[in-house]
């Protein structure tokens, strides 16, 4: 499904090089559940926005479905990410002044998808996530819990095969947290390829493999 190859990645700020990941090789299989780890700022959301084709690697190969990146153009590469990835993130990036039903439809307004489809696919991504109750409501008068499953809802709503989750329960207690953990594996088994950056280690065994990342290399 995915696949790097020798892949390395340097941020380039005024005089500062920094080597945030260096020689990757990853190979992620359709429907895995893979949990990133590693202590701060080693090199854990650069990997997950690589994957994402949210940004370029300096060096190396990345593919996707067979297909090698490397060649393509911005929008080749949007028309891809937009077709194959969902993201989530710790901090759920939901719009506030959307109700709920309206921000899970956003992604969608990107297709070529009548307004009634819209509908009906963003009720069926809340109804899996627990929250058809909740569709006129707006993000803030939801608990943390309940944000993160709408901004799941979002992120599945145009089914993607891939989710990737950046600490999806960082902000949430532990009650919260194993809600939106027991979503993740109920998609995964459901087929959903999941890559996850999380410090919770009993999540990470729940979702089977582990990927530790140390100073910008893989390690095991
Ligand atoms: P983690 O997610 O494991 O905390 P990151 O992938 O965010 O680590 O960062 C890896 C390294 O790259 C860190 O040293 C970080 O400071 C640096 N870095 C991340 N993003 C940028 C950026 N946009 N510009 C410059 N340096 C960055
Ligand atoms: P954290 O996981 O520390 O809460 P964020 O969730 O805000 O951090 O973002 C993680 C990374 O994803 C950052 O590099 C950010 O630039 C990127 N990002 C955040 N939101 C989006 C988005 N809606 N679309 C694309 N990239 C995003």
């Amino acid at each position: 499904m995915i696949k790097l190859e020798n892949v390395s990645k340097t941020y380039q700020t005024d005089k500062v090089e920094t080597l945030a990941l260096r020689d990757i090789n990853l190979h992620v299989k359709k429907g895995e559940f893979v949990s990133i780890m590693g202590p701060s700022g080693c090199g854990k959301s650069t990997l997950l926005n690589l994957i994402g084709l949210l940004d370029r690697p300096g060096k190396g190969k990345i593919a996707v479905d067979g297909n090698e990146l490397k060649v393509w153009r911005d929008k080749e590469l949007a028309s891809l990410r937009n077709r194959t990835f969902g993201f989530i993130f710790q901090s759920f990036h939901l719009i506030n002044d959307l109700r709920v039903i309206d921000n899970v439809e956003l992604p969608l307004l990107y297709r070529s998808c009548s307004a009634k489809e819209r509908r009906r696919l963003a009720e069926e991504a809340l109804a899996k996530v627990g929250l058809s109750a909740r569709m006129d409501h707006y993000p803030n008068q939801l608990s943390g819990g309940q944000q993160q499953r709408v901004a799941i809802a979002r992120a599945m709503v145009g089914r993607p095969s891939v989710l990737l989750a950046d600490e999806p329960t960082g902000n949430l207690d532990s009650q919260m947290g194993a809600e939106v953990m027991d979503i993740l594996l109920k998609l995964s088994h459901e087929g959903t390829t999941v890559v996850m950056v999380t410090h919770d280690e009993r999540q990470a065994k729940q979702g089977g493999r582990i990927v530790r990342v140390f100073d910008g290399q893989l390690v095991a």
